[in-house]
């Protein structure tokens, strides 16, 4: 249809205006999924994206809603004329695109002085990274640019790899999956130059750094190192170049990945940190980090199950020693010992096998996530800059369901309820809003509130988090099967709470014994409770700390503050830190104008060409798209302003054509009236004009062809 392809629509503009209109729309389907004929079914909403998926469009609307599919091949739509095409158009005018997003969200933040936040979600391999880098190189070409804008462009640009070095793995989904959340703030100065930025990381998989699935890897950087790392470096931080030496890279039998260069990407990642202005002494601290969790992973423990562990590996102790800065025998000591503080005397107890490594894996683990949230500090350092508009990016995991679920899919699921509800509020608002300034009355639309999920989770002594947390503080026997039996006992019978046990006493056996389920808003899902008191606590030895203060690593002394081990109250829970985190983001982004980009993964091979069915659907469900399309349609299909309505279709009638002299409501509805809408078809706002039905439109955009 025309107003899809006109000569400014890139890619199926020009094949598109030689076929009618309506066996186009039969081909590709209509660019926004408002215009659907039946718009409450699922069935046409995914016959929809697949005809578009067919002919590579993988952009379509959902009124302002993005929805992308990845098509896992390299499209040819992102070149310098793309984005100049995009540039200071009229939204609905060209094909959808993620420049159109970015586009619109700059210039709303130039004209309204508004702040704005692009929300990216989907689950993982779905496109999210790659379309927040997308935006991002957008803002990098297309906005004005001064000297020192170059610098702060470049800083930002690089900002990427170096955190999908250290936060981004190789998984089962995805080659290159984040394994954090990032929020990252583009700031924009009174010209509308990018000067500045910032970033807020959340919940980085510190797991990852001491275990992995089979078919998986451990974050890219330790493999960058080791395959790219030049001789005397290697040599000077007694590394081999061979991952398969590593304990913590051996677990997912997967150290080479073909759609990686570890070798390559090792450069661009030195030189992204020195153009984020890292200083060599810096890099150097660095990498001595990355180089000594490497060792304590292979720190081996000799001794009987029940006795005590002593170490049985010598130089990775003298090499820890030297990178770190720090006493080998005191270090050793702690990795063997525990200490308390018992009424203000100091205890100190060995550790058995168990213990032990799992002490060492803890310092693993605190010492890489600590690192890891200093880089990010550090590259704020280097982006910071005061007073400015922004433009927010939010790159944050998408909802997840696994065969096996655990605490980090509960906090992730919990963190995707959050930004459901904020989606609900902000998108019934803005609805609401619109009717509002247009003067139209506002018609209620039926839909499900999540917060009563989010209520489940978070709520103060009832939510799932304080139980979890006080059965963390609890001494003496708490366990997981205990947090699981409090669960029972205070919110048993909540509508969005299952486990093993039912309220009348029986068991039901569909659930195993260490599980309990949340309804979701996006479905079920079962979480086995193993571990979660330990994940949550996420201690780590007093003496450990100790050494860890006593470095010389000028990182690891800011990463490790001596009050630290002053203050006698117990650190906040890894849940509480990130509920808190979380309430702080939900914040933000209610200061901000939204505009959402919903990604969907077309098939689990990560295949170009393929759309599978049965995931497709789980993931419109997932991404509550229904829902979406509902309420933007639960009004009016299609919305314009006058001037472009008008502009549009005035050669359809004697009294517009070739142009409207008169106030420009008055011209469309001349215009609609020679068309022979009825007035149960459309209404007439301030500055737009409402049509209910996309059949209407259709006949129009008809009549334009013939
Ligand atoms: P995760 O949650 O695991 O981080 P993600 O949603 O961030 O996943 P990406 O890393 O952005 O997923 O995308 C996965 C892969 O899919 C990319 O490495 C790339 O190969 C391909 N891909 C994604 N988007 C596009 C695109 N627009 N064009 C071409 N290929 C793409
Ligand atoms: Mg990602």
């Amino acid at each position: 249809i025309r107003w899809r392809s006109t000569s400014l629509s890139p890619g199926d503009g020009v094949r598109i205006t030689m076929e009618s209109a309506l066996t186009a729309r039969d081909r590709v389907g209509v660019q926004d999924f408002v215009l659907l004929e039946n718009h409450t079914s699922e069935a046409a909403f995914i016959e929809n994206l697949r005809k578009r998926f067919k002919e590579n469009l993988i952009y379509t609307y959902i009124g302002s809603v993005l929805v992308s599919v990845n098509p896992y091949k390299d499209l040819e739509i992102y070149t310098k004329n793309h984005m100049e095409r995009y540039r200071g158009i009229n939204f609905y005018e060209v094909s959808p695109h993620i420049y159109a997003v970015s586009d619109n969200s700059y210039r709303s933040m130039r004209t309204e002085r508004r702040d704005q936040c692009i929300l990216i979600s989907g689950e993982s391999g779905a496109g999210k990274t790659e379309a927040s880098k997308k935006i991002l190189q957008y803002y990098a070409v297309t906005c004005p640019a001064s000297d020192q804008v170059e610098t702060v462009k470049d800083r930002l640009l690089q900002s990427n790899p170096v955190l999908e070095a250290f936060g981004n793995a190789k998984t089962l989904r995805n080659d290159n999956s984040s394994r954090f959340g990032k929020y990252m703030d583009i700031q924009f100065d009174f010209k509308g130059a990018p000067v500045g930025g910032h970033i807020l990381n959340y919940l980085l998989e510190k797991s990852r750094v001491v275990h992995q699935n089979h078919g998986e890897r451990n974050f890219h950087i330790f493999y960058q190192l080791i395959e790219g790392g030049e001789e005397d470096l290697l040599r000077r931080l007694g590394l081999e170049r061979n991952p398969q030496q590593y304990q913590y890279l051996v677990k997912g039998n997967c150290p080479k990945v073909s759609s990686i260069n570890d070798r390559s990407d090792w450069k661009v990642v030195r030189k992204a940190l020195s153009v984020i202005g890292f200083s060599e002494d810096e890099v150097e601290e660095l990498l001595n980090i990355i180089a000594s969790v490497l060792h304590l992973g292979n720190i081996q423990y000799g001794g009987e199950d029940s006795g005590n562990a002593y170490i049985t590996t010598d130089t990775q102790i003298k090499y820890l020693a030297r990178l770190l800065g720090v006493d080998g025998l005191v270090l050793k000591e702690a990795l063997t010992h525990k200490k308390i503080i018992a009424k203000g005397e100091e205890l100190k107890s060995p550790l058995n096998l168990e213990q032990a490594s799992s002490a060492r894996d803890a310092l693993s683990k605190a010492v890489y996530g600590r690192t890891f949230t200093w880089l990010v500090n550090k590259i704020n350092v280097s982006l910071a800059y005061k007073n400015a508009s922004v433009i927010g990016l939010l790159d944050i995991y998408g909802f997840e369901v696994f065969q096996h679920n655990s605490f980090e899919q509960f906090c992730i699921n919990y963190c995707n309820e959050k930004l459901q509800q904020l989606f609900i509020e902000l998108t019934l608002k803005s609805e609401q809003d619109e009717y509002e300034a247009e003067g139209i009355t506002w018609e209620p639309v039926q839909y499900f509130n999540n917060k009563i999920i989010c209520d489940l989770v978070e709520e103060k002594f009832k939510g799932i988090i304080s139980i979890l947390d006080e059965e963390c503080l609890r001494p003496g026997d708490a366990s997981d099967i205990t947090f699981l039996e409090k669960l029972e006992n205070t919110v048993g019978g909540h509508a969005h709470l299952t486990t093993h046990k039912l309220t009348d006493g029986k068991t039901r056996k569909v659930m195993g014994r260490e599980e309990f389920r949340l309804l979701h808003y996006a479905g079920e899902v079962n979480y086995n409770v193993n571990g979660f008191l330990d994940k949550n606590n996420d201690l780590l030895f007093r003496n450990l700390k100790e050494v860890m203060c006593m470095s010389d690593n000028k990182i690891l002394t800011q990463c490790f503050d001596r009050a630290e081990l002053k203050d006698s109250r117990r650190p906040e829970t890894a849940a509480t830190q990130f509920k808190t985190s979380l309430a702080k983001l939900m914040e933000i982004l209610m200061s901000k104008e939204p505009s959402y980009v919903r990604c969907i993964k077309p098939n689990d091979a990560k295949q170009a060409g393929r759309f599978d069915e049965v995931l497709i659907r789980h993931q419109v469900k997932y991404l509550g798209l229904m829902e979406n399309l509902r309420v933007r349609r639960a009004g009016f299909a299609y919305r314009r302003h006058y001037e472009t309505f008008l502009q549009r279709y005035k050669s359809l009638c004697p009294e517009t054509w070739p142009s409207w002299q008169g106030k420009l409501a008055d011209g469309v509805s001349t215009l609609v009236k020679h068309l022979g809408y009825k007035p149960e078809e459309y209404k007439l706002g301030r500055s737009k004009i409402f049509i209910r039905f996309p059949k209407t439109l259709f006949a129009t955009e008809d009549a334009l062809e013939t």
